[in-house]
């Protein structure tokens, strides 16, 4: 059963609508919170107008819950719009091609197998040239030469199974590392540049041979029962020890944060206890110890709406690389926004998320930043798409992966730089 009746605490006061990134777009109450909340409400109706136009404005949500932060009321409009998603799913008319991609688009991410298949294809796919190939062809379908566009750069793709890596100078105990869906196939170097640095910061780093996602992608997009299952696949390949879960993209450390509330039972509630996002871990682990060299380059921050607005950490990223010697960097978005990569939304909306990324990387590009550094893998592919449109050569990464570059080489301290 549904429950939509939370809607009703929305007071109609519209102090979300200036926070709205959608709504700003464009200015149409009905892609606001308040709109889609009104919206939401009609789908408890009698009578309701099931149309394309309200399917569009629930779908054009970003699900980045700049509303819910700020809301007085306390709305928990993240939960209402997944519920609103569920009850409207039913009433698509999806052809059978948008069905199978959908399927096996959720199947892949919410299977070991399924993503280690994925990642070693576009390694090769990437790496071979193939990708070069295929962009040049006429007649390319524009889904496929966005997938291209977005697929991220060779040195960043491919899976691998991390081992289970003993600390060289382990003194401090144990962590687990989360790899993530999109992490893992997409992002390697952050995973192990994180490793790295986690260990020589005295840890050692377990890293689970399989797990599956952590289920965000499915809870916001109609499949709370297998957001549920992988949910339970996590808590039992997590269960063989008592250490902190450290994870490296933003909307999954909500996610798996997220599992005290979504999935009562105490198993749920230990583990969403020792989930941390790695930022908020490092913030309180000792860097400056470490003794990093300065960057060589302009550095600027972009703070994804997980990190700002659902884990409300923003300060822990700005925090963290006050360990970097020199001026500190610059945060691209203080006042909010969001880049439009948002899950699948960087798919399913090309043309909202194009003109959201296309703000964020006009900032960026006034900014004279050399490297952006992002804490989510999503916005990472959406900000470097959007800046290699512009032929910037912008580096966008993780924050772990410039630090753990600037960490003094052995015995030669001043001879490593970016
Ligand atoms: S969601 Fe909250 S802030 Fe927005 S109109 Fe409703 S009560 Fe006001
Ligand atoms: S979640 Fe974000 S995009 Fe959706 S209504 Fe709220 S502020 Fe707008």
């Amino acid at each position: 059963m549904n429950d939509l009746s939370a809607t009703d605490r929305c007071v109609k006061c519209g102090l979300c609508l200036p926070h709205c990134p959608t709504f700003a777009l464009t200015g149409n109450e009905a892609d606001s919170p308040r709109g889609r909340i009104s919206l939401m409400q009609a789908l408890g109706e009698q009578e309701v107008l099931w149309s394309d136009g309200l399917f569009r404005h629930l779908d054009q949500c970003l699900h980045c819950g700049a509303c819910e932060a700020m809301c007085p009321s306390g709305v928990p409009f993240g939960r209402l719009m997944d519920e609103a998603r569920v009850v409207i799913e039913p009433r698509r008319q999806r052809s059978l091609l948008q069905r199978l991609l959908r399927r096996t688009g959720l199947g892949i991410v919410a299977s070991p197998a399924g993503l280690g298949i994925t990642g070693a294809v576009l390694g090769f796919y990437r790496k071979s040239g193939l990708h070069a190939l295929t962009n040049r062809l006429p007649g390319l379908p524009a889904t496929v030469r966005r997938l291209n566009r977005l697929l991220p750069a060779s040195h960043a793709t491919g899976h691998s199974a991390h081992a289970n890596t003993p600390a060289p100078e382990e003194k401090r105990g144990s962590v687990n590392l989360f790899r993530g869906c999109a992490g893992s196939v997409l992002d390697q170097q952050t995973l192990q540049a994180t490793t790295r640095l986690l260990q020589k910061l005295g840890y050692r780093v377990n890293v689970p041979a399989a797990h599956p996602c952590c289920g965000a992608l499915h809870r916001h997009n109609a499949a709370p029962d297998t957001a549920q299952r992988l949910a339970q696949t996590n808590l039992e390949h997590f269960s063989g020890n008592d250490d902190p879960v450290l994870v490296t993209a933003s909307a999954c450390t909500a996610q798996l944060q997220a599992y005290a509330n979504l999935y009562a039972g105490k198993a749920a509630t230990a583990f969403a206890a020792r989930v941390s996002d790695i930022m908020h871990f490092l913030a309180t682990a000792g860097l400056a110890d470490l003794h990093f060299m300065a960057p060589q380059q302009k550095v600027a921050v972009y703070l994804p709406c997980t990190h700002r607005n659902v884990l409300g950490q923003q300060q822990d990223v700005m925090q963290v690389l006050q360990c970097l010697p020199g001026t500190a960097p610059r945060l691209i978005n203080p006042d909010g926004g969001c880049c439009g990569a948002a899950g699948a939304y960087l798919l399913s909306q090309p043309e909202l998320s194009d003109r959201l990324a296309r703000r964020v990387a006009a900032r960026i590009l006034e900014s004279g930043a050399e490297i952006i550094l992002t804490t989510n893998i999503g916005c990472a592919i959406q900000l470097q798409a959007a800046l290699q449109a512009h032929s910037a050569t912008i580096e966008v990464l993780h924050p772990v992966v410039l630090l753990e570059r600037l960490l003094p080489a052995p015995h030669s301290p001043s001879t490593k730089g970016t």
